[in-house]
């Protein structure tokens, strides 16, 4: 535990684990060749370019977990913010670790670009619909859409042409994509491990938001204190430790306190784990890594019992609580209803989505422009083509 931690523990990783940062190396070529920048590497340039997409300013405008109507808070995170807290989280790791740190900046970014309105309920809502076609919808999938056709930044090509590298960790950060299923995705190696960039940004995600997803639900008033304490061991135990330092604090600073410890906890164990495993398993090389027979980026065994449990309780107690699910039935309706209403009639949509319906088919085509929007902005197009019918 990192009680017992030394601060002078090194945690760098053999350098050869790191994604080289080379012009040359093949993870660097881009679909549409360049010249080199004079003075930015490509990854670093990958992520100024999607920092600067339309699609990432659109983060802001998107569900995380809680939204006006259902948290009187105003300071909620919003997917933008929580794509922020999962770069610092990320970068400090790949910092640590010795890991391309440009790279990671970039997945961190681009991590979340591919999702809907109204966070997770607009995403099963937007697959349900396109499931009555015979077809799905996958954030990661839409990301990789987004960053090589939709966005455009280019006056000779479509998309932002980022490296290889990038375009393999937007698909494989969380989740493997079995080479026979998706034939199209066979560019970015599926039969091999992801770099340790790319592992790493999933369990910073999930540190992110377990984390944040405490302060935001305590915020709104669907947590509460004294349950999330007789609760949760992990964040007991710092908050005990906090109270003990400063017996006269506030509980709302004790619980800041607590939240604070139990990242740094987590982020911890996260680079303790991954220096024990790549020892253990002598992965040295990126070469050792990609042929490795399972993902080294993880929590210990302790540690990842208590991530399952906070997961859990805040699946119980607020990811499903009668306060979040009005919400999600009411992000089913207006995209089910919206979706509905342009795929019977796709003259309805903006010329440049309908010029897509052609290639892509109308459901993918109505599914592409859906998912684009921020939640504000669906709710105007609902309430302007059937909200008030
Ligand atoms: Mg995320």
């Amino acid at each position: 535990m990192t009680d017992h931690l030394d601060p002078h523990q090194s945690f760098a990783l053999p350098t050869e684990l790191a994604v080289p940062s080379s012009e040359s190396n093949f993870l660097s070529q881009r679909a549409y060749p360049e010249p080199p920048h004079a003075y930015r590497s490509p990854f670093a340039r990958d992520a100024a370019r999607i920092l600067h997409a339309k699609a990432f300013r659109r983060l802001a405008g998107k569900t995380q977990v809680f939204t006006r109507r259902t948290s009187e808070s105003d300071h909620s995170r919003s997917r933008l913010t929580h794509t922020l807290e999962v770069f610092q989280i990320a970068r400090t790791v790949a910092a640590q670790l010795g890991l391309n740190v440009p790279l990671v900046e970039a997945l961190a970014l681009v991590h979340d670009i591919g999702h809907p309105p109204f966070g997770h309920a607009g995403e099963a809502a937007l697959d349900e619909a396109l499931r009555a076609h015979g077809l799905h919808f996958d954030h990661n999938l839409h990301a990789l859409r987004i960053v090589t056709s939709f966005e455009e930044r280019y006056a000779g090509f479509r998309g932002l042409n980022l490296t290889l590298a990038v375009r393999e960790g937007i698909i494989k950060h969380s989740r493997d994509y079995p080479p026979d299923q998706f034939p199209e995705l066979s560019e970015y190696l599926l039969d091999q491990q992801p770099p340790l960039e790319a592992q790493l940004i999933d369990i910073a995600d999930e540190i992110a938001y377990l984390t944040a997803d405490l302060e935001d639900g305590l915020a709104a008033g669907v947590l509460h204190l004294a349950e999330i304490r007789d609760q949760l061991p992990l964040f007991a135990t710092f908050y005990s430790l906090a109270l003990e330092d400063h017996p006269a604090a506030e509980p709302r600073l004790l619980t800041n306190e607590a939240l604070k410890q139990m990242l740094n906890a987590l982020v911890t164990d996260l680079m303790q784990t991954i220096v024990a495993e790549a020892h253990a398993h002598h992965i040295e090389t990126l070469a050792d890594l990609r042929r490795a027979p399972l993902r080294l980026a993880h929590l210990s065994e302790s540690m990842e019992a208590q991530r399952k449990q906070v997961k859990a309780f805040l699946f119980a107690n607020l990811y499903l609580s009668p306060t979040l699910e009005a919400e999600h039935q009411h992000a089913v309706e207006v995209i089910q209803s919206l979706f509905a209403e342009w795929t019977a009639d796709p003259r309805l949509l903006p010329p440049d989505h309908l010029a897509r319906v052609a290639k892509e088919g109308t459901p993918r085509a109505v599914a592409d422009y859906i998912a684009g929007m921020t939640d504000a902005y669906i709710e105007q197009a609902w309430l302007t083509h059937v909200g008030n019918r």
